[in-house]
């Protein structure tokens, strides 16, 4: 790929991290002239590299081509989604956009990590599109594991893009009002050109557990706790 790589009228997709691995999830959208970058995570590392911490994706594509990125949109707060941004926002110099839960975390950490004030954090309420250079965003609530899990729907000349986060269908979130299975058909029927999909186990035919269970086993486990202290 030559050096001076710049989208031109088409439209790309690019993971710097994440795809086909755990964590670290780190993507790329690029599209007339400019690239939007969707989550920007790190992944704990295990016993494959001892010693070691944290890993981060390589960052080396974009933070050649920096002047071309127009912004980070984070679909949701886990590590894996948001965890290297006190390490590399400043750097990349570009504003943060997320929902105001996945916010007020990003803003915890660029204060411990004493950025907070270099760093323009927008903070998105409600599914209203918004731009980012070429490309038209909004968030579409999704269940998951934690508070203010988000798709987007990606708008550009060229078609639409729906990228889900992390996501599951639950029927039982008990945080949130996720978009339901209807919703979702009509988000298909409007006509989508590409759905990025991220779903761990995804090749696990049994389904996911909903949030519901884990909550009733929980208050189970708690209240035997209280009843045996
Ligand atoms: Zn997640």
């Amino acid at each position: 790929m030559k050096k001076d790589f710049t989208p031109e009228k088409e439209l790309l997709f690019l993971a710097l991290g994440g795809s086909a691995e755990i964590g670290m999830n780190v993507n790329l959208y690029g599209c007339d002239g400019k690239w939007l970058m969707v989550d920007l995570g790190m992944t704990f590392s295990g016993d494959q590299y001892p010693g070691v911490d944290l890993v981060f994706a390589d960052l080396e594509f974009i933070e050649d081509r920096i002047k071309d990125l127009a912004g980070i949109v984070l679909t949701h707060g886990h590590e894996d989604h948001i965890g290297a941004i006190p390490y590399f926002a400043e750097d990349l110099g570009v504003p943060l956009y997320a929902t105001p839960f996945t916010a007020d975390l990003i803003r915890r950490k660029l204060e411990e990590a004493g950025i907070l004030g270099e760093i323009e954090l927008n903070i998105i309420e409600g599914t209203d599109s918004f731009a980012v250079g070429p490309f038209d965003i909004s968030y579409v609530p999704l269940a998951h594991s934690i508070a203010e899990g988000n798709g987007l729907i990606i708008d550009t000349p060229y078609g639409r893009i729906f990228h889900t986060g992390d996501w599951k269908l639950d029927e039982e979130p008990i945080v949130g009002e996720p978009t339901t299975e209807e919703e979702l058909t009509e988000l298909g029927d409007a006509g989508v050109l590409a759905m990025v999909c991220d779903s761990t186990n995804v090749f696990n035919p049994e389904p996911s557990g909903s949030e519901g269970a884990v909550y009733r086993g929980l208050m189970k486990k708690l209240s035997a706790t209280r009843a045996s202290g």
